[in-house]
């Protein structure tokens, strides 16, 4: 495997390999760019076929970070972490202890948090190693609930752009992940009067969608064809792809997984289709927002912060609508811009 030649190396400034023989920990840090900040990202656990999976998802999900911390206005830089493995089969206090270890070699040029199979408390046990930890449950807490309430705001900016409609009700929104996010944006979804089609792996968070927001529950790979007005992936990344995107019914794509389009050409085939699709690392970002007031933590002004997010998004459909470019194009040359002009 060249690292170098990876199509998803963007220059990345650093990309550090870590193992603990003792307790089978193996991972990969990558830090994309830290010119706003120290790189601030998420840790994401998962059983990935090869290495190089795991390496490339960490250098996208790490340039991901990067622009989503830039569009939202934050001093951070970009980067993330990944764990290889079951998270059944091989979480334990020692590894996360182990990952502590790791995170503290770093000196503070990367800082963690939670992500998909990682909670607070396996982030609070790498705390008793480092200080170099962000969203623990005694500092801003769980950031789900606020990246679940950036996503609504981003679906009820997509529905006001294509849609011309101030309100939810009667629409049906298709959540792909019942998740962390994906559970907390369902009830603000059925709150607001939307109907919900649901899929999830996990068959307990099914039945509670079921039960606590007459969601309607179909398979895996059905979502994608669901007649709704708005598809929202809240599971993992390159949902939108060469199988998918003809299957897409819905008139917006909105929702908080990272990394939804598996190519940056699906953007253009969604402009083509007519689809509206809100980039995934602008309407995402309330989680990280969050966390950027960890200092003196202050729900409200946390909160305030996260709801920019409805006037991002309606800023970057207007211009890509002005210039006829992909969504997802305007966001990364606004980030970019933002990131040159070092963070204005
Ligand atoms: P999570 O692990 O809590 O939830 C993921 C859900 O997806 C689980 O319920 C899982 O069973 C389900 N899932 C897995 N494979 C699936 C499949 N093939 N089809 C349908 N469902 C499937 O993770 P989360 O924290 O809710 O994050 C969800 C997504 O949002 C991820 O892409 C993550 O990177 C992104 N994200 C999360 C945050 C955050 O604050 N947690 C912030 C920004 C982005």
């Amino acid at each position: 495997m060249a690292l170098f030649d990876l199509a998803d190396f963007d220059n990345h400034e650093q990309v550090v390999f870590f193992s603990d023989k003792e307790t089978g920990l193996k991972g990969i840090i990558a830090i994309h760019d830290s010119t706003l900040g120290a790189a601030v990202g998420g840790c994401r656990m998962w059983d990935y076929a090869s290495d190089e999976e795991a390496l490339i998802d960490a250098l996208r999900l790490s340039k991901g970070m990067t622009y989503k911390n830039a569009m939202a206005g934050l001093r951070m830089g970009g980067g993330k972490s990944v764990i290889i493995g079951d998270a059944k089969k091989i979480k334990s206090e020692a590894l996360f202890k182990a990952f502590g270890v790791a995170l503290d070699r770093l000196n503070g040029r990367y800082l963690s948090a939670e992500d998909v199979n990682i909670t607070t408390a396996d982030i609070a046990i790498a705390n008793t190693m480092t200080p170099f930890v962000t969203g623990t449950e005694d500092k801003s807490g769980n950031p789900a609930p606020f990246t679940a309430l950036g996503t609504f705001l981003g679906i009820k900016a997509s529905v006001k752009h294509k849609l011309n409609l101030d309100e939810l009700k009667g629409l049906t929104v298709s959540v792909q992940g019942l998740g962390s996010v994906g559970y907390a944006l369902c009830k603000h979804l059925h709150d607001a009067g939307a109907t919900l089609i649901v899929a999830d792996i996990n068959q307990v968070a099914l039945d509670s969608a079921a039960k606590e927001f007459g969601a309607i529950i179909v398979g895996l790979d059905a979502i994608y064809d669901q007649d709704v007005d708005i598809y929202a992936p809240c599971a993992l990344g390159a949902t939108i792809n060469d199988d998918t995107i003809n299957r897409i019914k819905a008139k917006v794509i909105a929702g908080c997984a990272n990394n939804q389009l598996a190519e940056p050409r699906h953007g253009d085939l969604l402009v083509e289709k007519g689809i509206l699709y809100a980039p995934d690392y602008v309407i995402n970002a309330g989680g990280i927002i969050n966390i950027s007031f960890e200092e003196d933590y202050c729900r409200e002004k946390a909160t305030k912060k996260v709801e920019e997010i409805y006037g991002t998004l309606l800023n970057i459909f207007t211009k890509a609508d002005a210039l006829n470019k992909p969504t997802s194009i305007i966001a990364d040359e606004m980030a970019r811009e933002i990131i040159k002009n070092g963070g204005k």
